[in-house]
């Protein structure tokens, strides 16, 4: 079976970006591109809430884990999950063991989202994932986790089915395609661009094959020097976002793109 070396790992983030549109992963992870809006602020807001939480707790049978470093070797991803809780395992069912806790223990990774369930399947993508990562670095069997969205304040239960499995795994096959051939898709309207951050960089409407966004944003990164305006003074430059290691740190890549819990929609 094939395994990635460390240095291959990508992020388990540019999973959902890549769901979301083949395109806004191209410019996230292989032109360095991002662009914050009101979306992927309020997103990272709630990561942040969720790690004021601690490390680690108790509650009753389910122990908690926060910001728990992932990584797994046969899809080539790494990154870091919100929350993994452990509950109980029943007599019949698989766990492992805990330290300082009795009995055997399922694995239950809860991501976290700033909106409400989308069309696409990327948090479900993402959110399997982060199992694959903890099945190989437990050793164990994970049938489910759950998605938590702060717009309808709701917990969605995710079973990890075998197609949802296999969906994940052709992802993070096409991500490593799309990493190594280095080609940026072409542009192509649609309505979920309204809700892409990245929609300026993009420029769907008037996107020139033969142009890159990198390129175009030079020149107007030029112009602006020259004395104008700029029109998009939320967007900054990013250096590769390729993953380094089992802790998911991804060099100078802001901390919103870093995390997995980062939303396709909105710019992910
Ligand atoms: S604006 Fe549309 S085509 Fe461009 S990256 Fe965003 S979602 Fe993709």
């Amino acid at each position: 079976m094939l395994m990635y070396a460390e240095d291959d790992l990508l992020p388990i983030s540019a999973l959902q970006h890549l769901v979301f549109c083949e395109r806004q992963c191209a410019l996230i992870h292989l032109e360095g591109l991002w662009a914050e809006n009101p979306l992927t602020v309020e997103g990272r807001h709630l990561h942040e809430k969720v790690d004021e939480q601690g490390p680690s707790e108790s509650r009753g049978d389910i122990r908690i884990a926060r910001s728990l470093p992932l990584r797994c070797l046969r899809l080539g991803l790494s990154g870091k999950a919100d929350v993994v809780e452990f509950h109980k395992a029943d007599a019949d069912a698989p766990g492992i063991r805990l330290e300082g806790a009795r009995g055997l223990w399922v694995a239950f990774p809860v991501e976290y989202k700033r909106g409400r369930p989308k069309r696409e399947r990327c948090d479900e993508v993402q959110l399997c994932a982060q199992a694959l990562c903890l099945e190989e670095m437990l050793k164990t069997t994970i049938p489910q986790g759950a998605l938590f969205y702060g717009q309808t304040k709701r917990r969605l239960e995710v079973a990890f089915t075998p197609n949802l499995r296999n969906e994940t795994e052709k992802t993070a096959a096409r991500l490593h395609a799309l990493i190594a051939g280095r080609i940026t898709p072409k542009a192509s309207r649609q309505p979920k661009c309204d809700n892409c951050s990245l929609i300026h960089a993009c420029l769907p409407d008037n996107n020139a094959p033969e142009k890159s966004a990198a390129s175009y944003l030079a020149s107007v990164f030029a112009e602006t020097h020259a004395g104008g305006p700029g029109p998009w003074p939320y967007l900054r430059p990013r250096s590769s976002l390729r993953a380094t290691g089992a802790s998911g740190s991804l060099g100078s890549a802001p901390r919103a793109a870093e995390r997995d819990g980062q939303e396709g929609k909105s710019a992910a």
